[in-house]
């Protein structure tokens, strides 16, 4: 079998109708896994780009901000048929404003969607993989704010700060359960989490110039490091956050 074949694996994503998480869906497909896609939008798209690679979409609808929600997800996902091989935490948002402005609901509306809600569905879908007693790979998506403060995103800055150190513990306690837990860092990806950012010409160029490679993300991008850390190749990788950037944050 190759490093990099999924074939006869099951990933969960969540928040897969649209951006990193469509494209890491469409990417581990490809790669042979099927698909079971988690979100609160229509994801008829990514339906049909999975099954034209000719695997299987299965669908579960669910508004993650409601984090007794997220161990559902998984109760749901094998009562469809899929088994708990991998599980991508990808969904996320985002609440711009100043610190000393910022309020107490886009605080737990990040805080819940972004972190809370992937601890209780890696928590379950753990439990699921360790029951069946097999191997599995849990990737967060974390971001250049994992590493760095940002700014005007308080809630979202410490929201993936966390999940950085999550990954960390999780892969702690899991690593010799048989569970390998990463995450990805993505730089600056044209999806709609950076619709606002691009719409200002200026933060966009500012950010443009300190990035060596030249060019913002394309969501196609992640795909890569999806594949290896979903894959058998990545079997001795635990705790890490791998930055896919552009070389960012070696400036
Ligand atoms: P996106 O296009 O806005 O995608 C976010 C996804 O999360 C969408 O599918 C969205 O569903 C889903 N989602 C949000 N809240 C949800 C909820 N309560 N319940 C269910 N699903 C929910 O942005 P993206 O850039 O692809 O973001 C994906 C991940 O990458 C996020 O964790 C983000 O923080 C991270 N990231 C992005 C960048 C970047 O530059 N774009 C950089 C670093 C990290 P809807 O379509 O229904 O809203």
């Amino acid at each position: 079998m190759s490093l990099f074949d999924l074939s006869g694996r099951f990933a969960i994503i969540t928040g897969a109708n649209t951006g990193i998480g469509q494209a890491i869906a469409i990417g581990l497909a490809e790669a042979g896994a099927d698909i079971v896609g988690v979100g609160r939008s229509s994801m008829t798209d990514t339906r049909r780009q999975v099954a034209s690679v000719g695997r299987r979409f299965l669908a579960i609808t669910t508004d993650l901000s409601q984090t007794r929600k997220s161990a559902q997800v998984v109760e749901e996902a094998l009562a469809l048929g899929a088994t708990p091989d991998i599980l991508v935490n990808n969904a996320g948002i985002v609440r711009r404003a100043d610190a000393l402005d910022f309020s107490e609901e886009d605080w737990d509306a990040v805080l819940d969607t972004n972190l809370k809600s992937a601890f209780f569905l890696s928590q379950a879908f753990a439990k699921a993989a360790i029951a069946k007693g097999s191997s599995a790979k849990i990737i967060n998506i974390a971001s250049l704010l994992s590493f760095q403060g940002g700014i005007r995103v308080p809630s979202y800055t410490a929201s993936k700060s966390g999940l950085a150190g999550l990954t960390k513990l999780l892969a702690n306690e899991w690593a010799d359960r048989g569970i390998n837990v990463n995450a990805i860092a993505p730089g600056y990806v044209e999806t709609n989490n950076t619709e606002a950012l691009r719409a200002d010409a200026e933060r966009s160029a500012d950010i443009l110039k300190r990035i060596p490679a030249g060019r913002w993300a394309r969501p196609g991008d992640m795909v890569g490091a999806a594949v290896f850390l979903a894959a058998s190749a990545s079997d001795y990788v635990h705790g890490t956050i791998l930055p896919v950037d552009g070389g960012w944050l070696a400036r």
